[in-house]
């Protein structure tokens, strides 16, 4: 290990035991304590899977963040990958134009009726499988192996990066080119962070869990029943033992928690955040 990977890693630890001192998840407390050695790969080694392409904010033509420099990046990268369903409709148009217009709404929505900064996640997966950078610097903060702080799961922004699936995953589930560039982002995050799918891979709810004040049912029942398979299927593409996927920790047929209209996938901020 570099001298700056410890101490990158050293720095995670000191955050999350912050984070998790301040009441967060007990399931991701386990899963942050288990080992993660297995992924670990050597300083050099090429990427196992090939990168999926990455569309830029240029090229889906976003507009700057209302104040870049609040945008906050991380010299280390997350400890966790948290899927999500957006709650948007389940479209059947796949094209790149379709992605493109879903990531501009997307921003406008996060900007105006939620009054954030700029579009909350750091990365988007259309239903046509196109992979989207999201959030101000994204791109190149995962190309340096840090992280820019998003708005995409309530108080445990400086930790984990977000991933949103376009579509309601509640009862159906994503198309298989959505999965399959969902499985090469995790694969190419897991590899870029030095984790491992089994306990990097988490759901919406695993972090703002059921019965508690921040609940969510992202990334919908459906969907977060597959997080078993998504992880053996991120450790096969990168050479990894895949075991039994490792089983969910929060209950699977949750009701829906949905208070209003769509496009709600549940709190994506809340006070251990610092950044909106
Ligand atoms: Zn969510």
């Amino acid at each position: 290990m570099t001298e700056q990977s410890e101490k990158s890693r050293v720095g995670r630890r000191g955050l999350l035991s912050g984070a998790l001192a301040g009441g967060a998840a007990a399931v991701a407390a386990g899963a942050l304590s288990a080992p993660r050695a297995q992924a670990e790969p050597r300083p050099g080694d090429a990427c196992p899977v090939p990168p999926p392409r990455l569309w830029t904010r240029k090229q889906w033509k976003a507009v700057p963040p209302e104040d870049p420099a609040g945008v906050r990046v991380e010299p280390f990268g997350p400890s966790l990958i948290v899927v999500h369903h957006m709650d948007y409709p389940n479209s059947t148009d796949y094209s790149l134009e379709h992605a493109f217009e879903l990531s501009r709404i997307c921003q406008y929505d996060h900007m105006h009726h939620n009054g954030w900064n700029d579009i909350g996640q750091q990365l988007t997966i259309s239903r046509g499988g196109f992979l989207m950078e999201g959030r101000y610097r994204s791109a190149e903060a995962i190309g340096r192996g840090g992280h820019v702080i998003g708005a995409q799961v309530a108080n445990w922004n400086t930790a984990a990066i977000g991933i949103e699936n376009e579509g309601t995953y509640i009862t159906e589930l994503p198309p298989e080119a959505q999965w399959r560039t969902l499985v090469a982002t995790c694969a190419w995050l897991c590899h870029r962070y030095r984790l491992a799918p089994m306990t990097a891979i988490v759901g919406h709810r695993d972090l703002n869990q059921p019965d508690t004040t921040l609940t969510t049912e992202c990334p919908g029942n459906a969907l977060y029943k597959q997080l078993p398979k998504l992880r053996a299927d991120i450790a096969e593409a990168m050479g990894l033992p895949v075991g039994d996927g490792s089983p969910n920790h929060v209950r699977e047929d949750l009701p829906s928690t949905r208070t209003g209209p769509a496009h709600d996938h549940g709190p994506a901020l809340g006070p251990l955040d610092p950044t909106r």
